[in-house]
C-alpha cells in the first residue's frame, strides 16, 4: 500500500482538496471510466437510496439535467486525457437519479456527440436504470449504440414494492416488469443490481432474478458505516450478509448452470485464484473512474456520501480541471484513487490480500476514518471461506498463485511509484 502519510490522512478522514502543485502522473494512469450523473432527479423515491435518503443533500444544488457545456467540456477533456495516457478506450456509465428521465431523443443526441468527439477510441456506454421508463424508442437506442443495460430491483413484487416506491408512495414493480418485458422482447441482455434484502429468502429472490431473464447479477452489501450498522446487527445478527449470500452461492454453484454471472462470486473466485478484482467493492483496488455531476463537479467514489454529506466532493469541476487533476488531490481522495492503505485491523488476516478490508464506505467511522475493517468483516471472512471450501483452494495456495503469476495491479504499481 502507498505509504504511511496516506495512512495517517485516512485515519483523520480528511477531505482531500486539490493540490495541483503536487507531483502526479500526466501520462501513465489512464482514467478509463466516467460515471455521468445525467440528471439529479428520479421518478422513484427508494427509501434506502444513498443519493436522496441517506442524509446527503448535495443533489438539491444540482441542475436537473447535465448542462450541454458540461458534456462538451467533458468530451474535450477525455479526448486530451486519452492522447496523454495513450489509452484506446473509454466507458461511460450513465447514472442519475434516473437517467431515462432525459428522454430517448436527447439521449440519442448525447450518444452521437460522444461518438463524434471520441471516434478514435473504443467507446462503451452502459446505463443504470430502474427500468420503469423503458419504451421501444429506448430499446431501439440501446441496439443502435450497443448500450449495456443494468437495472435495479430488490426481488419479487412484495419485496420490490416495500422500498422501491414513487413519490406518491406507490410500488413500482408493475412498471419495472413492463420495462424488463420490453428488454426481453428486443433481445437485449441486461444485468440486475440488487441490495441484499436481509431477512428475506435469498434463494427465492435469486431465482426470481434468473427467471426475469437477466444475464448478470450484482449483489450490493448494505451501505452502512461503523456509525450506522448497529440497528441491522440488532435485527439480523452478526453475519447477515454471509447468511444471505452463502445459500445464493450454493444455488448458483450447484443448481444454476452459471449462465448468469454473479459478479461478486466471479470476483471472489478471481481473487482466490490469485487474480485481480474487477469490482471497486472487493479487494481495495485503485479506482480508475471519475464521477461527473450535472453541473460538472467531479467526484471520486460517490458512495462516500454515506459516510458524511458531501464527502465525495473533491472541489474540482470538469469546466476548469483536467481528468488527471483528480490524481493530484490529497487526503482521502488521493487514497481512493491509489487504493486505500490496508486497515490496521486487517493485518495478518487470512484474506488481507483478497478481501483487503472490504468496500471503502463500509470501512468508515467518524472517529477513525477508513482505518477499520469493513462493518461486514465477519461476513466477508465467512463468504470467502465458503467459496474457498467449494473451490478447494487454501489461503496458502492463493499466496502461491499470486506469487507464481506475479499478480500485481500495474496501475497501482505506477501510482505507488509516482506518489512516493
Ligand atoms: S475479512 Fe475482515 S479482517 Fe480480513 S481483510 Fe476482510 S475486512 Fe479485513
Amino acid at each position: 500500500m502507498p505509504n504511511s502519510v496516506a495512512a495517517s490522512d485516512a485515519e483523520g478522514s480528511h477531505l482531500g482538496k486539490p493540490n495541483l502543485a503536487a507531483p502526479f502522473l500526466p501520462q501513465a494512469v489512464p482514467i478509463t471510466q466516467v460515471v455521468l450523473k445525467a440528471t439529479s432527479a428520479c421518478n422513484l423515491n427508494c427509501s434506502y437510496c444513498y443519493v436522496y435518503n441517506k442524509g446527503d443533500e448535495t443533489w438539491k444544488t444540482q441542475p436537473g439535467l447535465i448542462e450541454d457545456t458540461v458534456l462538451d467540456q467533458l468530451l474535450e477533456r477525455i479526448r486530451s486525457h486519452a492522447l496523454q495516457s495513450g489509452q484506446g478506450e473509454i466507458r461511460f456509465t450513465i447514472h442519475g437519479g434516473e437517467p431515462m428521465l432525459v428522454g430517448p431523443t436527447r439521449f440519442r443526441d448525447w450518444c452521437r456527440k460522444i461518438h463524434k468527439a471520441l471516434g478514435h477510441l473504443e467507446i462503451f456506454i452502459d446505463i443504470q436504470t430502474n427500468a420503469t421508463l423503458i419504451t421501444e424508442a429506448w430499446t431501439d437506442l440501446f441496439v443502435e449504440y450497443g448500450i449495456e443495460v443494468n437495472v435495479s430491483t430488490d426481488g419479487p413484487r412484495a419485496v420490490h414494492d416495500r422500498y422501491r416506491v414513487d413519490h406518491l408512495g406507490r410500488g413500482s414493480y408493475d412498471r419495472f416488469v413492463r420495462g424488463i418485458d420490453r428488454l426481453n422482447d428486443a433481445g437485449i441482455p441486461f444485468g440486475i443490481l440488487s441490495v441484499l434484502q436481509l431477512g428475506e429468502d435469498p434463494v427465492a429472490i435469486h431465482r426470481h432474478f434468473v427467471d426475469l431473464g437477466c444475464s448478470a447479477i450484482g449483489y450490493l452489501l448494505p451501505a452502512e458505516t461503523h456509525d450506522t450498522v448497529a440497528e441491522l446487527r440488532r435485527q439480523y445478527g452478526p453475519t447477515p450478509c454471509a447468511d444471505y449470500l452463502v445459500p445464493v452461492f450454493d444455488e448458483w454453484w450447484f443448481n444454476n448452470p452459471m449462465t448468469v454471472a454473479v459478479r461478486e462470486f466471479w470476483n471472489i473466485a478471481r481473487l482466490i485464484l490469485g487474480g485481480k478484482t474487477l469490482l471497486d467493492s472487493l479487494g481495495n483496488p485503485p479506482i480508475r473512474f471519475v464521477g461527473i455531476q450535472p453541473d460538472g463537479a467531479m467526484e471520486s467514489l460517490d458512495k462516500l456520501r454515506v459516510c458524511e454529506p458531501s464527502f465525495a466532493d473533491i472541489g474540482l469541476n470538469i469546466k476548469t480541471h483536467d481528468l488527471k487533476d483528480i490524481l493530484a488531490t490529497t487526503g482521502v481522495h488521493r487514497d481512493v484513487m491509489a487504493g486505500m492503505p490496508l486497515p490496521d485491523g486487517c493485518k495478518g488476516c487470512r484474506e488481507e490480500k483478497t478481501c483487503a478490508g472490504g468496500y471503502l464506505p463500509n470501512r468508515y467511522a467518524a472517529a477513525t476514518g477508513f482505518n477499520n475493517p469493513s462493518v461486514w468483516c465477519a461476513d466477508l471472512y465467512k463468504l470467502f471461506g465458503h467459496v474457498r471450501m467449494r473451490m478447494e483452494v487454501t489461503p496458502d495456495q492463493t499466496h502461491d498463485l499470486r506469487t507464481r503469476y506475479a499478480v500485481r495491479n500495474d496501475d497501482q504499481t505506477q501510482l505507488e511509484g509516482a506518489l512516493q
